[in-house]
């Protein structure tokens, strides 16, 4: 896929209506960041505050991470980050299998379009969408695994969903946030070590 595809994409999301989310979204989130980059951050859905801007992780738990992703010397403006699923599921409820799965080519064009040397996810839905399992995120977080997921090889590091981090917000020693600091201090190291000079 060149850039101008990889535009023609993100126009295809903005007006597909693939799936019943279509109908109730106002802005579908395609993802924002530099389409060369080795690190790709991938979340679950968008929540009301990305649904009104157009953009990702721009909500309270959002910035949070953004935050932490700063402060771990791994800025967002150096990552591509996108969702699972583009359009938000009312209420925030989690999308369901079908919206998922109508989904998914667009997150599959998009990483091979970007080709990252990692892929850092964001809670449980897309570690288990990209890795295939039903393990929880509590046992999966801040380990390096591998997966072939629509014919890609990928190299994936899950954290913490941000909302649980938003409420979780102490910083004692193994706390939430503190493994997470932890786990994307383990991402950017990897990620040097994966292209170096990143
Ligand atoms: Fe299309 Fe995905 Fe939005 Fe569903 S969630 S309407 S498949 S862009």
């Amino acid at each position: 896929m060149n850039d101008a595809s990889f535009s023609a994409l993100k126009n295809e999301v903005g007006t597909c209506e693939r799936c019943p989310l279509g109908a109730t979204r106002t802005h579908a989130v395609f993802g924002e960041g530099p389409e060369r980059t080795p690190v790709v951050l991938v979340g679950e859905a968008p929540g009301a505050k990305e649904d009104e801007s157009g953009r990702p992780f721009v909500g309270l738990s959002g910035r949070l991470l953004s935050e932490l992703l700063e402060e771990a010397g791994l800025p967002r403006e150096k990552l591509f980050i996108t969702n699972t699923v583009k359009c938000r599921p009312p209420e925030n409820r989690l999308p369901s299998k079908t919206e998922t799965a109508a989904c998914r080519s667009f997150l599959a064009a998009q990483l091979r379009h970007i080709r990252p040397r990692l892929v850092i996810t964001a809670g449980n839905a897309p570690t288990r969408a990209l890795l295939g399992t039903k393990e929880g995120i509590s046992t999966l977080r801040g380990r390096l695994h591998s997966c072939v997921w629509e014919g890609m090889e990928l190299s994936v590091l899950p954290l913490f969903h941000p909302s649980y981090l938003l409420r979780n917000r102490g910083r004692a020693e193994g706390s939430p946030i503190m493994l997470t600091l932890a786990d994307i201090r383990e991402a950017l190291r990897l990620a040097r070590e994966f292209t170096p000079g990143f």
